[in-house]
Order: structure tokens, then sequence, then C-alpha cells
């Protein structure tokens, strides 16, 4: 076991969860039209009475935004209608336009999405943007003390530091919606983190798990997208094929449950049953199985870490007889390799390879990169911009577009 005495808390703390108060647990929704969001307002939905979506935002789809509110509107009618942002302008204009949502509309841009970080009627702020663009909301909602249920991993990727300084000031507490990180929170149950040796998370290995080397670079999007086990938004689907899904998995469960990257372990299992294992220090390990479902770790979090009765597929262990593990392919898959390279380096190398990742992704979505051109753009922009400490947000986005520039000329 490796020293664990790390300068920051981690951010996760147990138990914690929104305040015990009388009333529907009060939910600000970032990113409401994804995958996440989309699974959120499911769970609003079926819990009316105890859950209430009080802020929503989107990028563009304000048409999706406005058809997702009216089924939450049907299930509860007594509820206040949410306050809203979209950071589109283009968006903005056109629900500005709709009957009743005018006096909604927060501000403009990225200024509305942290206002709705930091509404100040939520008890809960679910982060479910996805890439770098979740960190200054994170950072918002931080800063208010709330109690984050954290999807958008992207957030702790660039700015797992100042997050968890922000935090130790703040007393703001980060619950995992991640599934992985989520399981590990439920093995903890109590228990506090000095009480880890290790952590293993598991992967399902992507839609190209059993792709000869040869083949990949033959993959089409439809191959990248085809996901094994679970049905998620684009982006966080190629980089589960590429294997970076776990690689910004372990550095989002190194700065929430503060174990050092050489304890922190990855196996392939590809029926993605275990969610993800610890090791306590006597020994003893700890696995949280289920079917594959978001809405899981998502009601687990928005529950203040409490299992609350949901109708999900239940696991019958004699039909499935076997688990399967097996370790990543570095070969094939260089992506895990390249994140723990640069999450042992610290400072701008998570940034740069985050950045990089996210602009080789965009480039494989509309068709102008192929699969194994992903993991070239990220090691030549890490390669070609100089490691070192990062001093504040600002900085931190400084190296961010920098690093999107130079992986844009690369993905060309
Ligand atoms: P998605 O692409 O389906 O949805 C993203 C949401 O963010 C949309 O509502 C979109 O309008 C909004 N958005 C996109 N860019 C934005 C920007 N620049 N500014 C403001 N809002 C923006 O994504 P998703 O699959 O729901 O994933 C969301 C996050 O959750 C990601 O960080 C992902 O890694 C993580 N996650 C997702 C799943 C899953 O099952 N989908 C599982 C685990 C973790
Ligand atoms: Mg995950």
């Amino acid at each position: 076991m490796s020293d664990r005495s790390a300068a920051l808390p981690p951010l996760y703390r147990c138990p914690a969860g929104p305040p015990a108060r009388p009333g529907p647990v009060r939910v600000a929704l970032l990113g409401a039209t994804g995958s996440i969001g989309r699974q959120t307002i499911d769970l609003a939905r079926r819990f009316p009475d105890r859950l209430r979506i009080v802020a929503a935002t989107a990028a563009t789809r304000d048409e999706e935004l406005a058809e997702l509110l009216a089924g939450l509107a049907a299930a509860a009618p007594d509820a206040p209608p949410p306050r809203i942002a979209l950071t589109d302008d283009a968006a903005r204009v056109r629900a500005a336009a709709r009957p009743g949502w005018r006096a909604r509309l927060l501000s403009p841009g990225g200024t509305g999405l942290c206002e709705a970080a930091a509404w100040p009627e939520a008890d809960v702020v679910v982060n479910a943007v996805v890439g770098a663009a979740g960190l200054a909301p994170t950072l918002a909602a931080v800063a208010r003390g709330t109690c984050i249920a954290l999807a958008n991993k992207e957030s702790l990727v660039v700015g797992g530091d100042l997050v968890r300084a922000a935090a130790a000031a703040s007393g703001a507490v980060l619950l995992p919606v991640d599934s992985e990180h989520s399981a590990i929170a439920q093995c903890l149950a109590g228990r506090a983190v000095d009480e880890i040796e290790s952590l293993t998370l598991t992967a399902s290995g992507g839609a190209l798990r059993d792709w000869p080397a040869e083949r990949l670079r033959e993959a089409s999007l439809a191959d990248v997208l085809r996901h094994p086990t679970w049905n998620m938004g684009p982006k966080v689907t190629v980089d589960s094929a590429t294997l970076m899904n776990k690689g910004l998995e372990v550095i989002e469960a190194h700065h929430l449950f503060g174990v050092p990257y050489a304890d922190i372990g990855v196996v392939v299992h590809p029926g993605s049953l275990v969610h993800s294992l610890v090791t306590f220090r006597d020994g003893a390990v700890m696995a949280q199985l289920g079917a594959p479902d978001m809405r899981v770790p998502l009601l687990y979090a928005l529950a203040g870490e409490r299992h609350w009765p949901l109708a999900t597929e239940r696991l019958d262990l004699v039909r499935i007889g076997t688990l399967r593990f097996a370790a990543p392919d570095p070969v094939r898959f260089p992506c895990l390799a390249l994140a723990r390279r640069a999450a042992e380096a610290g400072g701008r190398a998570p940034i740069v390879l985050n950045a990089a990742n996210e602009i080789a992704v965009a480039g494989l979505l509309a068709g102008r990169l192929g699969f194994p051109e992903i993991a070239v753009v990220i090691e030549r922009t890490l390669a070609a911009i100089p490691g070192g400490p990062v001093d504040g947000l600002e900085e931190a986005l400084a190296v961010d577009q920098e690093a999107r520039r130079i992986a844009a000329a690369g993905a060309a």
C-alpha cells in the first residue's frame, strides 16, 4: 500500500448526502437533455413526492428540454416549474419565445449554467454535462457548499485539485454517479476511506474489446458506438471503446477517495455486473453487483446514499453462472496507459490529456479520424505541451484551450 499523506482531503465523505429536511429533495439538473439528464428526469417522474427538479440546463436542444419538462409537470402538477438555462444563444432566444419561459430563464451562456449550479433552492446539484465544460459549474456548486451528484468526471480530471481545495474550504460533499465510483461508495457504506488498501475499477472493455489489433483501423463509427452493455451518450461510449473512460475514472477515483494511483487497478469484466471492488487493509474485499442500469447509482446519490425502491432488472446468479475478468490490453488500447502517465505527472498533463481526447473523440464522431488515431493525437499533444503545475482555474482553462488548439491541428 502506498503512502496516503495527501495534501488535500478526499472529496467523498461518508455518511454524506443532502441535508435531511421535510419535503422532496430539490435538484438542480445540469445537462438535462443528455443520457444521464434524461434518466434523472425519469427518476423525478417516478418519485414525484421525493424528488423535485428546481433548475434544468441544456446546451442546444430547447425543444427536447421543453418535452422533458412537460413530462415532469404532468407527473407533479403542483410543483412550481423549474428555472432554465440554455448555454447556446440561439436555443435561448427560441426558448424565450415559449409561453411562460422568459421569466424562468437564467443568464445566457456559461453564466446561466453556473447560476443553475449555485441555485439557492437546490439541495443537490446533478452535474450531467459532458466534457471540461462541466468544471466551472462543479466549482460554482462547490463554492456554495452544496451536495453534488457528480456524473461529469471530466471536472475532476481537469480540476481535481481545485475542486478538492474548494470543497475543503466550503464543506461541499461530492457523491459519485459514475457506476464504478458509486459501487465503491456503496462498498464503503459508512466506513472511513482510510480503511481502503486498494480499489479495483471494472471496465466492460467497450465495443471493440474482442477485435484483433490489425482490424481496429477498419472500425466504423457504428462499430465504436455499439457498446456491449451500457446505453450512454456518444462521447463516453467512444471513451469506453478506447479505454480512455477507465483512465479518466482512475483520476476521478483518486480525487474522490484520496487513494494513490498505484493503488487503483483496472480489470476488464465483460458482463458489467460487478461495478467495482474495494480491498480493505485486512484483505477483505467488497464488491457491488447489479444489472447495468445507471438509474441505480444515480438514485443512490439523489437519495443521500440510501436504497429507495426501484423496479430494475434483478440479477439471476444461476443464469449468469460465471463472472469473467481479464487484464486490459495495453497494445490495442493505449489510452489507459496514457491517462495513467498523465495522472502521475499531475498539473497540466491531465488537462492536456482530457482536452486532446475531447478533440480526438469529436474528430471520430465527425468521421474525420479513425479509431487508432485517437491515441496518436493525445500522445502527440501531451508531448507538445510542457508539464508543470497549474495555479488556479484561469490557468487550467488556458492550458485546456492551448491543448485543444494543438490537438485540433493534429486531428484535422
Ligand atoms: P450526453 O452527451 O448524453 O449529454 C450531455 C448533456 O450536457 C446534454 O444535456 C447537453 O446539452 C449538455 N452539454 C453538452 N455540452 C455542453 C456545454 N459545452 N455546456 C453546457 N452543457 C453542455 O452525455 P452523458 O452520456 O449523459 O454524459 C454526461 C456525463 O456523465 C459525462 O461526463 C459522462 O462521462 C458521465 N457518465 C455518463 C454515463 C452514461 O450512462 N451516460 C455513465 C457514467 C458517467
Ligand atoms: Mg463509469
